[in-house]
């Protein structure tokens, strides 16, 4: 009989527990610990809050009567270090929590950044936190050009919320295209072009080594010399999952916290969820992923042996600085076996590209047009042969 369950981190993989938690069960105790000051908000209204769309009450989803309401302890701005899983203590910088039945965790992931020289001077930011975006919608008030190194997507987000403020933001890679991961050489230029239009410049191919200025930043250095000036650094360069309380309590992790098919740990009673997680050599850093492992986490921490996880399909359709992009399937082939369409329109920041075998579309990339994206998708999804329409494939 499970009476009381901790859960240490309180973003979508917690409250998400939490509410499966509640859907099913009104009087277990639930306690949760956050090293956060705020209570839950959604980490993709951070832009909107840099953009100065919302306010911080309009960022935080769950305000403290949320908690109060669905009876959670919430303990705000408390780290925990440790579990003793022997006496089934969490050790956190307030008064010890022991005596649980069911433990999750659900820690996240903090920003990578690489070791450059120069990180603890003034106005050099990351951005995971709501606190993280406050400091940088007021660094960019005052800032005369911002440089955001990384262009991933969250770079690019960035930077668009940033020109969106009044800024001067440039986007800095070391890799020679934006979104290796979602698009190809020629989209990333349609939508360098998109970026630039917007006033958002991006520089490829420079390795970032320092960050120049005194006590306060003025600008990045490369391995090759090279610099650029601007008095706030924004480092985008990915995340890396949290496992130092796996590491301090002997639970067993790989790059994220292993768990099995249930969402527990190496040990019993124990489970993850979120970004803090692998299973089964799989890792994704996106909300669709943190939401579905902690539903099976929290059907297991209740009824242990009631759901396995099965993976999730990521979903790779973005708005990227106001457009939509979408690759689905195969969209590097490797082999003179596929077929490649494409179609390009600089002017309009259109770009899409059908990869296709025997006739058969089985990858595409489409820039600016969510309705032929949705027509892609359905005849991936089909699998049927397209050869009679291979004309008219690109047609809005
Ligand atoms: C700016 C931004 C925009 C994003 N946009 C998108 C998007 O558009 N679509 C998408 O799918 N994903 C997006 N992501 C990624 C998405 O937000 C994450 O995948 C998601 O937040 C993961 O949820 P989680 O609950 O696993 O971890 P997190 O949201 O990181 O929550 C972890 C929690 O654990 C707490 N914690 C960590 N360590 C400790 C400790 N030792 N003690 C106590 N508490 C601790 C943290 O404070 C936090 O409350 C975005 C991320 C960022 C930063």
């Amino acid at each position: 009989m499970i009476s009381k369950i901790g859960i240490i981190g309180n973003g979508v993989a917690a409250t998400t527990a939490i509410r499966e938690i509640r859907s099913k069960d009104s009087k277990v105790r639930i306690d949760v610990f956050t090293d956060e000051r705020h209570p839950y908000y959604p980490r993709p209204s951070l832009i909107d809050l840099v953009a100065n769309r919302r306010t911080i009450k309009e960022t935080i989803r769950y305000d403290l009567d949320w908690y109060e309401k669905n009876n959670v302890n919430l303990r705000l701005s408390t780290p925990v270090f440790q579990i003793d899983t022997e006496t089934k203590t969490v050790i956190s910088t307030s008064k010890d929590y022991a005596g649980y039945d069911s433990l999750l965790l659900a820690v996240g992931c903090r920003p990578f950044v690489p070791p450059f020289e120069g990180l603890h001077k003034n106005n050099v930011h990351v951005i995971r936190t709501l606190d993280d975006a406050l400091d940088i919608r007021d660094a960019v008030k005052g800032a005369g050009r911002e440089i955001v190194v990384g262009g991933g997507i969250l770079g690019i987000e960035l930077a668009a919320a940033m020109k969106e403020v009044g800024g001067e933001p440039i986007v800095v890679s070391n890799d020679n295209r934006l979104l290796p991961m979602q698009l190809d050489d020629q989209g990333s230029t349609v939508l360098t072009k998109h970026l630039e239009k917007k006033g958002i410049s991006v520089l490829f191919g420079f390795e970032c080594r320092s960050i120049s200025g005194d006590d306060d930043a003025e600008g990045i250095v490369s391995a090759q010399n090279d610099s650029i000036s601007g008095d706030l650094v924004v480092i985008a360069t990915g995340v890396r999952s949290n496992t130092i309380i796996a590491k301090n309590s002997g639970i067993k992790y790989n790059k994220a916290i292993n768990v099995d098919e249930h969402m527990q740990t190496s040990t019993k009673g124990i489970f993850a969820a979120g970004d803090c997680m692998e299973y089964n050599g799989q890792w994704h850093g996106i909300i669709p992923w943190a939401t579905s492992t902690a539903r099976i986490a929290a059907q297991n921490m209740l009824d242990f042996g009631s759901s396995k996880f099965k993976g999730i399909t990521p979903s790779n359709q973005l708005q990227v600085a106001g457009i939509d992009l979408t690759s689905i399937g195969i969209i590097h082939p490797d082999s003179p076996d596929y077929e490649t369409l494409v179609s390009v329109d600089l002017d309009n920041g259109k770009y899409f590209k059908a990869v296709l075998k025997d006739n058969i579309l089985v990858g595409s990339i489409s820039l600016g047009s969510r309705k032929v994206a949705m027509k892609l998708r359905s005849l991936i999804m089909k699998g049927e042969d397209i050869a009679d329409i291979k004309q008219s494939l690109f047609d809005e």
